[in-house]
């Protein structure tokens, strides 16, 4: 699939609002019901809450100072007053429950949106992680969405809340007297138009505090994990690491205190006026009153048209403040949905096969292929462009062979010469370009990604172990396996006798990445759970390239014996295990230069006589075979123990 096939939008800021709203929108349609609870509730507290003036109103002008003079009006002040007991009160409960539903909605709507997030994380081709920092992936799962809670749990119920409670006390100050409630909101159009600047400014900000969140991440995790820590101890850059971190959270101060800051002076203007008012509104009702177009205007109106504004006043500026939130959040969902609609390049075909994992022969093909690395290309950022035909630089070009089921096929060649990159075809970790992989004759792409992983199994070149114990480590690949079958897979690794000498023997936690475990142990312990796994192809990758000459040769009969009943290609640095193959690529540049069997490649006399002669000449590794074998020069290596994988000394010795 084309690079240009990945939808990938500008950052944030570059999509609509409404197009961003909507979207945001449906995150929350499956919660209908709980919705409209939190409305009713909303609509109760708030209509609630503009019962009290009105109640105010009648205490004073009906039953302390009635209008005709009639004198106090006990009972009535009394049932009046006990309706102002009353009013706070089922607000209060309903408040409780409203908190209540709205916490839940929006941890509900957040914890779907992270899953989704992290499901789609996991469906993203290789590639994709080959070109994104960790840190940075992680960043968008725990800062930006987290970022975005406050307003899935509070921000919207806040809104409907603090609109309804305006609206109400608009309509009822209108009631009271429009003069008057002219003169309370003449500046809020002014206040809306300086709020919406003041949010584009915030959601910049936004953008750019959670981008430079996400750096940090990325440091941490890079420079904290095992890896990062010996490289800073062993070339001496801990002072560097730390003034990189010390530079970047300066960075977040400044923009966390810019972000938080502007428009609070914006907010101090407003706050100012709203308080001041009321003030403005005894004049303004004297004058009413002196000009004789007051006649309406009592003393509990004034009261309570004071209250009313004063009850306005906290909504107002919340609104104000939440919608600025949401601008806020809008940058944040923006980064959220960037990553969602990242595309994986991967995909199961809509009508692919499933692979029966039971009756899968293991015939293995490269039929032709071509494959480039994809560009390196980065979420909410413009796609890379496609790169040109004759710029791409083919890691694979026009591969082709079969490994007959059960065959043991050997890649060998130059470090970089693309020996990898073929193994990642097979199991279609990477999807060739141009060409055919097959598998028991039928298109990897055909097929569904899915059994197409449970027919290989795969040790890559680096060993990757989850920080636990040994045992789950290795029932990773078989989750049912029983202690037996953990034990049988690993004396036939030959990492048995060292799993037992440890004081928790299979419960030993390896630490971070496996780092308690030596290179050697932790092949061996990849190499047992590929065996439990129990694949119909193999796909080692210089599997034996950690281990010491003694343990080499120990796993090289475990293999020798997991080889027998599947297909299997590996990839040897050490020409030594794999002198038995059935057919040797020799590869170099990505194409193979070279097949054959180990006779007859020496025969030709090219690469893998080269490669073969340098490992062997200086004496450095001993060769084992079964028969002598001939070197460059003619002459002849011949073994002492002639068998393969025998313990003890089989250096070989050079006779004319
Ligand atoms: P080998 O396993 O034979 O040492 P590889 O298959 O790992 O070689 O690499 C073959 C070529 O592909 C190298 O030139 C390498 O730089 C390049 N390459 C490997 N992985 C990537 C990647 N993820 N992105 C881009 N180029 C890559
Ligand atoms: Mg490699």
């Amino acid at each position: 699939m084309a690079a240009s096939d990945r939808r990938s939008t500008t950052a944030g800021g570059g999509r609509s609002d409404s197009g961003l709203g909507g979207r945001v929108w449906t995150l929350f349609t499956p919660y209908r019901a709980s919705l409209v609870l939190i409305v009713v509730a909303v609509l109760l507290s708030s209509g609630l809450g503009i019962v009290t003036p009105f109640l105010t109103q009648a205490v004073f002008d009906r039953a302390l100072f009635p209008l005709d003079h009639s004198g106090v009006h006990l009972s009535l002040l009394a049932w009046l007053v006990g309706g102002m007991v009353a009013v706070p009160v089922v607000s209060a409960l309903i408040g409780v429950f409203q908190t209540y539903e709205t916490t839940l909605l929006g941890n509900r709507v957040m914890a779907d949106l992270r899953s989704r997030l992290f499901e789609h994380l996991q469906r993203m081709d290789l590639s994709f992680f080959t070109a994104t920092r960790t840190g940075a992936i992680q960043s968008r799962l725990a800062n930006d969405v987290g970022g975005v809670q406050s307003v899935l749990s509070e921000t919207a119920s806040s809104i409907l809340g603090n609109v309804v409670t305006v609206v109400a006390a608009l309509v009822a100050m209108i009631i009271l007297s429009w003069q008057l409630t002219i003169v309370a909101v003449a500046l809020v159009p002014l206040f809306v138009v300086l709020q919406i600047r003041v949010g584009r400014v915030r959601r910049r900000l936004a953008g750019r505090t959670q981008e430079s969140l996400s750096d940090m991440t990325a440091i941490t995790e890079e420079s904290l994990s095992v890896s990062g820590v010996l490289l800073a101890k062993v070339f001496n850059r801990q002072s560097y690491e730390i003034q990189r971190y010390r530079e970047e959270n300066a960075r977040q101060v400044d923009l966390q205190v810019r972000q938080a800051m502007t428009g609070q002076s914006f907010f101090a203007v407003v706050q100012t006026f709203l308080g001041i008012t009321p003030a403005l509104v005894y004049l303004v009702a004297g004058i009413l009153i002196v000009l004789g177009s007051g006649a309406a205007v009592t003393a509990g109106t004034i009261v309570a048209f004071t209250t009313l504004q004063t009850r306005l006043l906290f909504p107002t500026v919340n609104l104000l403040r939440v919608s600025l939130d949401v601008q806020t959040s809008l940058a944040l969902f923006g980064r959220i949905f960037d990553y969602l609609d990242l595309t994986p390049r991967i995909v199961d075909a809509p009508d692919a096969r499933v692979l029966d994992v039971s009756t899968v022969a293991g015939r293995v093909e490269l039929d032709r292929a071509w494959f480039s690395y994809p560009a390196g290309e980065v979420a909410g950022q413009a796609p890379v462009a496609e790169v040109a035909e004759a710029d791409r630089v083919y890691a694979v070009k026009d591969v082709s062979f079969t490994v007959a089921p059960g065959q043991l096929a050997a890649i060998v060649g130059p470090s970089g010469g693309g020996k990898t990159t073929l193994s990642y075809l097979v199991p279609r970790l990477y999807d060739v370009d141009r060409g055919r992989v097959l598998i028991d004759g039928h298109d990897v792409k055909e097929l569904t990604q899915a059994s197409v992983a449970d027919a290989i199994g795969m040790v890559t070149q680096d060993t990757f172990l989850l920080h636990s114990t040994i045992a789950d480590n290795l029932r990773y690949a078989k989750p049912d396996a029983t202690r037996e079958e953990l034990e049988a897979a690993a004396r036939a690794a030959n990492i048995h006798d060292r799993i037992v000498s440890f004081a928790e023997g299979y419960d030993t936690v390896v630490g971070e990445r496996g780092y308690r475990l030596s290179g050697g142990e932790k092949q061996r312990l990849a190499i047992a759970r590929v065996l439990l796994k129990d694949p119909r192809i193999l796909i080692l990758d210089e599997a034996t390239s950690a281990l010491d000459t003694t343990s080499e040769r120990l796993v090289q009969q475990a293999l020798e014996n997991a080889t027998k009943r599947r297909t299997t290609i590996a990839i040897a640095h050490r020409l030594s295990t794999i002198l038995g193959a059935d057919v040797i690529l020799a590869v170099e540049n990505g194409q193979v230069v070279e097949r054959g069997t180990h006779a007859e490649l020496l025969a030709l006399d090219g690469l893998y006589a080269r490669l073969y002669t340098e490992q062997f000449a200086g004496g450095k590794v001993e060769a084992r075979c079964k028969d002598g074998v001939r070197f460059r020069d003619g002459a002849t290596l011949v073994s002492r123990n002639a068998a393969v994988g025998n313990a003890g000394e089989d250096a070989g010795e050079k006779v004319a």
